[in-house]
């Protein structure tokens, strides 16, 4: 057996038919499938049931950030799945701690509360905020996407997401992407500026240096606490560990998940020094968390992704993905940073189609995030060999 590597061939996959079968009967519908089952992952590469293989530029929506079934992640996971999968937070367990130690060392210098996704980070600022303000507002900015729980859903401003399932946390306050806005917004009463750096589900916004500091200004201003969701744009996708790094802003707490767990489901809320201890014993917990498997495996992943030679090659390997993109005929914009992309397309077009195109016809994964808008986030770990594989795969669509 090679270490690290599939050593037994997948069981004879059942029918996509038969999954569908199952899907109509047994599964809540909230997810829009396409017609793809895949069986097997590999850095940058996918199979599905019939041995396709597919390259992969979502990366499970930023997760895989060290690519699929990384070696040293499927070790670790193996060796310490077997050895003590779960206990409790009611005792001591290392791979947490150092975890939270490392986590606190790479960014915000402050304490870590692990937690089990995006969504739950993203509760456990808003929790930790509203703990140093009592009662205090959160303003979040339009086309903000923070999550899908009922905390995280109110400072995610979208009607046909939010209007289904009113009424929801009072204290949620929108505001447009504007510095003066987002200032007159922030007052004494205000507990937390919650903000992607990169708006991420909504098409890949750069939000810019000018609103960061407003926000920033403000929150220092008033007390209110900085909270960043680094959900998507952490983990090294944009060519820094963390987004802000690369702004002149550094936020009083952020929130990771997507990639740090290596492709295991974590989630973490950072703090900075002056929020580390607003929360208490007894104010906050979860069963799961930073149970030894899911944190052993987020030690690796944010090892590997804070290492300062694969940070440089996201931003040359950003660089030529996107300066090739920009070249295809229809393709009007592109966005982002590091490899966090997105194209627009030229009139007409619907993303939608394209992405379904490029997945069906030409065996590479990317996904709409908009009418008219395609997300492309590949493993760190891609190559320029499959950037222009890539690239020429989209290419072919044109003709
Ligand atoms: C994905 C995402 C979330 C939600 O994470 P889940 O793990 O799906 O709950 C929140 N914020 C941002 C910016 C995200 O990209």
């Amino acid at each position: 057996m090679i270490k690290g590597q599939p050593h037994t061939p997948p069981a004879a996959a059942p029918s996509l038919r038969r999954l569908q079968e199952l899907e109509r009967d047994y599964a809540i519908p909230t997810y829009v499938r396409n017609p793809v089952q895949f069986v097997r992952g590999s850095g940058c590469r996918l199979w599905d049931a019939d041995g396709n293989e597919y390259l992969d530029f979502l990366a499970g929506i930023s997760v895989l950030n060290v690519g699929h079934c990384h070696p040293r992640i499927v070790d670790t996971v193996r060796e310490q799945v077997a050895r003590l999968t779960h206990v409790t937070n009611l005792y001591y367990t290392e791979p947490a701690l150092e975890l939270s130690a490392a986590l606190s060392r790479s960014s915000l210098g402050g304490k870590v509360f692990l937690c089990n996704s995006g969504a739950e980070a993203n509760e456990a600022a808003i929790k930790l905020a509203r703990r140093a303000r009592p009662h205090g507002k959160v303003i979040v900015l339009e086309g903000a996407f923070h999550g899908r729980t009922y905390g995280a859903l109110s400072a995610t401003p979208q009607e046909t997401k939010q209007a289904p399932f009113a009424p929801l946390v009072p204290g949620f306050v929108v505001v447009p992407k504007d510095p003066a806005a987002l200032s007159d917004a922030v007052d004494s009463e205000t507990a937390a500026v919650l903000i992607e750096p990169i708006q991420g589900e909504t098409g890949i916004h750069v939000l810019s240096d000018e609103l960061l500091r407003a926000a920033r200004d403000a929150c220092e201003r008033t007390g209110a606490a900085l909270l960043f969701d680094e959900i998507q744009t952490g983990m090294g996708r944009t060519g820094t560990l963390w987004a802000y790094e690369q702004t002149d802003v550094v936020p009083d707490a952020l929130s990771s998940a997507k990639a740090l767990g290596g492709g295991l489901p974590i989630g973490a809320l950072v703090t900075g020094p002056r929020l580390a201890d607003a929360l208490r014993p007894g104010d906050h917990g979860s069963t799961f968390a930073g149970g030894p498997m899911v944190a052993s495996a987020a030690r690796v992943a944010l090892e590997i992704c804070s290492d300062p030679k694969l940070l440089t090659r996201v931003r040359a390997a950003g660089e030529r993905l996107a300066s090739a993109l920009a070249a295809l005929p229809f393709v009007a914009t592109v966005r982002g940073r590091g490899l966090m992309l997105a194209i627009d397309l030229v009139g007409g077009l619907d993303a939608a189609e394209l992405a379904r195109r490029a997945l069906l016809e030409q065996r590479l994964v990317v996904n709409a995030t908009g009418p008219a808008t395609i997300r492309l986030e590949p493993p760190l770990i891609v190559s320029d060999a499959e950037i222009d594989e890539a690239v020429a795969r989209l290419e072919m669509l044109s003709g």
